[in-house]
């Protein structure tokens, strides 16, 4: 049984460059081997955030992902290889990090994050990326991690336009994803349908991995920011996202 209690002489030697970190430390380095994280989703977001958290010794990762490896995919989700094209994506994805890092524990399931709703699934985690690129998982994922009081990273892209935000469903006052986007009939655009340019994803992967890093470390983190991105001009801005009096998870009934 692997030790969680402290760290072993080879990853201190893997994490030295982490460990120097006058934020981290070998306390702040333990802190990452204890944490559990979802990531759900191995699209072009995924793809990164999951190689930084395995990179950075998240002990335990969890994927959630019911696609398979296509060609049309290798453009930007850069864990998969052409001999990959078929394959399944979480399988396959576990293969590659479990070769950047055989000392984490990295467990997957190949079905739609739609299909889990157990309150002991949900509450083993510390916090939760969503890498996802459809609103009904977005929304699911809202609702799940607004019930167990989860930490929620979101991250999308279009096209060259980027955006980034977390909530902390532990406190009482916070917004979630459908205060700042409330639910519609109207389909919204995604990669399918509108194309996005590859590196963008690689940058707002990254901020879901940084800022997951930062949560599981303590450190102050401004929640409720939506932060948008350009990745050709790279111009970056952010707003305060307000609690909505009007949305469905915060009414007074409201029971989920
Ligand atoms: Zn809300």
């Amino acid at each position: 049984m692997k030790n969680n209690q402290a760290l072993s002489d080879t990853e201190f030697l893997r994490y030295n460059r982490h460990i120097m970190v006058k934020d981290i430390g070998e306390k702040g380095q333990l802190a990452l081997k204890q944490a559990t994280v979802l990531i759900v989703g191995l699209g072009g977001l995924g793809c990164p955030a999951s190689q930084y958290l395995a990179a950075s010794g998240i002990g335990n990762i969890i994927l959630v992902d019911h696609d398979k490896v296509e060609r049309s995919n290798l453009q930007r989700q850069i864990l998969f290889t052409e001999p990959n094209i078929g394959q399944s994506k979480v399988q396959a994805a576990q293969a590659q990090l479990a070769k950047l890092n055989s000392e984490i524990n990295i467990s997957v399931y190949g079905q739609s994050i739609t299909e889990f709703d157990a309150p002991q699934w949900w509450n083993q985690f510390d916090l939760v990326l969503d890498c996802t690129d459809n609103s009904t998982s977005r929304y699911f994922i809202n609702q799940q991690c607004l019930k167990y009081k989860k930490i929620l990273i979101s991250g999308s892209a279009i096209q060259h336009q980027g955006q980034l935000i977390s909530f902390d469903f532990s406190q009482a006052d916070s917004p979630c994803y459908q205060c700042l986007f409330p639910e519609s009939s109207q389909t919204p655009l995604n990669c399918q349908t509108a194309g996005v340019i590859s590196p963008l994803l690689g940058v707002i992967g990254s901020m879901q991995a940084s800022t997951a890093l930062a949560c599981l470390l303590n450190k102050p983190i401004n929640h409720n920011q939506l932060i948008t991105f350009d990745g050709f001009n790279l111009a970056s801005r952010s707003l305060t996202v307000a609690k909505d009096p009007d949305c469905i998870h915060h009414q007074p009934c409201h029971k989920s």
